[in-house]
């Protein structure tokens, strides 16, 4: 199967080959090269595309008891957060071992030296922490109890600066080596000092096959082609893998769907990631003998739009929204308590697929859209993306809406704007996928609400929670528009929304223990095999449990991807614990030429 290329690769011999130019990868093969080991990295896509899902992200960090957090008056605790992340995980399983350690060690990451870390390689972080899934049913319950996404001044571009700049000195430094349009279709394993362990697999991961995709000169996040060019055959002591999760894979969520908990996977969904997020090393892992577990747990949105300038296939956005837009179901009854904007994702995906549709609708108006909605994504944040305060400050003092949410106001096939209740329904049913909603219903709910808001407390829960708000000081200032009645004509014109849900995150994964060696199905590391990012679940196979406290993603690629660089390069010296022995053994052949460098 190997090719004997003419064209010696650069990195030979080699310690480590990863699997995934995005993020994690990224940051285990900076930790790699700290260590002056040879790392060479293989992606599926073109360079345009280093820094995989990152490079989109709105680059939210969970961060616990920071320095802008203080500031704000926040009393956060590593306590409180382990409290948090408890009741919101929910672990009940056996095979939760390894999550729950990967969740512990990652609060402890979060709560101490993350934030130094990541200022150390120059990145900063904007004033203002965000408060998401707020929760809402009680303290022992699903949620964040206080405000803890911290925004990455720059986004997700800057969250890949920050690894990519480093990475690519190494690259210059001779010591990394890039291979794009390389796909790893299998992990070559073969016989050990172990065989017939106790791991289930009769050998060690000494190295990769694949084919050689032919040149793309796609722009990043567009979906390349999968013609192949040839085949290859790599070798290192060490293979980590960093592919990302199933999110762009419509199949393979609807296998994982978990119908018992969320309901039936819906006819419609948006995705939320590029195509190249296509889950496939999961299944080539487990067929090296890889434990994969909680595969049904996913985290998937349910504020999607769609793009009007899509970047990838059915390329849909979330909105972040503050929590004063009205939630309606298809029918136009409102959601019951807690399935307020922003509180509780799965439960609220929950009660959108229990009304056998798969949307639902936010009702607001202009002065709520101005204040209350920001939308995911580096692209759909220029100001914080580009780094210009001017631009920033410009949008938290403005009294329009931001230049990207008014774009979608205008082109965007789910939104309606009207200055009457009748052309709102109307608007709205035109955009039904499914029922026709009753005006007098629909008007009577919003009006019921509106009569909440004649004093500064209220039996309406949701009216409460906007008051509970505003007691928060970067809420008050950025995020929560004052309370008013939806109806105020000054406060209009009149908005609805129709949400469909969104593919994202994937919370199961490869196994994984703490120094990110991948389990066996026998239950003991697999030699030579290692992995990160969110092929692992973010750390373990799942270290978010059923539910995620956001921003926890992009750390958990840091965190598992920084462990499994460190772990490698700690036993990668011949005779080290993850070579099995065997030391570093070197690219056997490749062409590298074939494929864009
Ligand atoms: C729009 C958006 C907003 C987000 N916002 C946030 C946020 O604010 N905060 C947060 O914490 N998280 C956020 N996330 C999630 C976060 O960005 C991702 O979970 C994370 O970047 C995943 O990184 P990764 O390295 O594990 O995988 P990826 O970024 O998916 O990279 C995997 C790489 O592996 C390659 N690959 C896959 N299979 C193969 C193969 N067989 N052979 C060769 N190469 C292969 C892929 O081409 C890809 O380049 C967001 C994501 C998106 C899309």
């Amino acid at each position: 199967m190997g090719i004997t290329s003419p064209n010696a690769a650069p990195c030979e011999p080699c310690d480590a080959i990863v699997v995934g130019a995005g993020l994690a990868g990224l940051v285990a093969a900076h930790e790699l090269s700290l260590a002056g080991k040879r790392v060479l990295i293989l992606d599926q896509e073109n360079r345009a595309n280093l820094g995989g899902q990152a490079f989109w992200s709105l680059g939210g960090l969970f961060l616990v008891d920071s320095p802008e957090q203080r500031r704000l008056g926040v009393h956060d605790s590593l306590d409180l957060a382990r409290q948090d992340w408890a009741t919101s995980a929910g672990f009940d399983r056996d095979e939760d071992h390894w999550p729950r350690q990967w969740a512990e060690a990652y609060l402890e990451f979060a709560a101490g030296d993350k934030r130094r870390y990541l200022h150390d390689l120059g990145l900063r972080l904007t004033p203002v922490v965000g408060w998401a899934e707020r929760g809402g049913s009680g303290a022992s319950e699903h949620g964040n109890s206080v405000p803890r996404f911290h925004l990455a001044w720059g986004t997700g571009p800057e969250v890949v600066r920050v690894f990519r700049e480093p990475v690519e000195r190494a690259e210059s430094a001779g010591l990394v080596t890039m291979g794009f349009r390389h796909r790893v279709d299998e992990l070559v394993v073969e016989d050990s000092d172990n065989e017939g362990g106790d791991n289930g697999v009769s050998g060690a991961v000494v190295g990769v096959r694949g084919r050689v995709l032919a040149p793309s000169h796609t722009g990043r996040g567009i979906e390349s082609n999968r013609d192949e060019v040839d085949d290859f055959e790599l070798r290192a002591p060490a293979v980590i893998v960093t592919s990302g999760g199933i999110g762009h894979n419509f199949d393979l969520m609807r296998q994982c769907w978990p119908v018992e908990r969320l309901g039936e996977f819906p006819q419609t969904m948006l995705a939320g990631v590029p195509a190249h997020v296509d889950g496939r090393m999961l299944a080539i892992a487990e067929h090296a003998g890889a434990s994969l577990i909680n595969r049904d747990r996913i985290w998937a949105y349910t504020e999607g739009i769609e793009n009007w300038n899509p970047v990838w296939p059915n390329h849909g956005i979330r909105i972040i929204p503050g929590p004063s837009s009205l939630w309606f179901d298809a029918e136009g009854n409102r959601f019951p308590a807690p399935n307020y904007p922003g509180f509780d994702t799965n439960r609220t995906m929950r009660t959108i697929l229990s009304t056998e549709h798969d949307y639902s609708w936010f009702v607001l108006n202009e002065s709520i859209i101005r204040k209350e909605f920001a939308l995911s994504g580096s692209e759909q944040n220029p100001d914080i993306t580009k780094k210009d305060w001017r631009l920033t400050l410009d949008r938290a003092r403005s009294s329009d809406a931001p230049g990207p949410v008014e774009a979608f106001k205008k082109f965007g096939a789910d939104f309606v704007v009207a200055d009457t209740t009748e052309e709102l329904v109307a608007g709205m049913n035109e955009r039904s996928r499914g029922p026709v909603i009753d005006h007098d219903h629909l008007v009577e709910q919003i009006v019921a609400r509106d009569r909440q808001m004649d004093n500064a407390f209220s039996k309406d829960a949701q009216v409460q929670a906007i008051h509970n708000a505003r007691n928060y000081l970067g809420d008050k200032i950025v995020r929560v528009q004052k309370p008013h009645k939806i109806l105020d004509p000054t406060h209009g014109p009149l908005i609805a929304v129709r949400l469909s849900l969104l593919s994202r995150k994937t919370l199961g994964g490869l196994e994984t223990n703490l120094d990110a060696q991948v389990i066996g199905a026998g239950g003991t590391p697999i030699p030579g095999l290692y992995a990160a990012g969110e092929v692992t679940g973010f750390g373990g196979g799942g270290m978010h449990g059923y539910n995620a406290l956001e921003g926890t993603f992009l750390g958990g690629c840091i965190f598992s991807g920084m462990r499994a660089g460190r772990a490698v390069a700690g036993s990668s010296a011949p005779g080290g614990d993850g070579t099995n022995g065997r030391g570093a053994v070197g690219i056997e052949a490749t062409d590298m030429t074939r494929g864009e460098r």
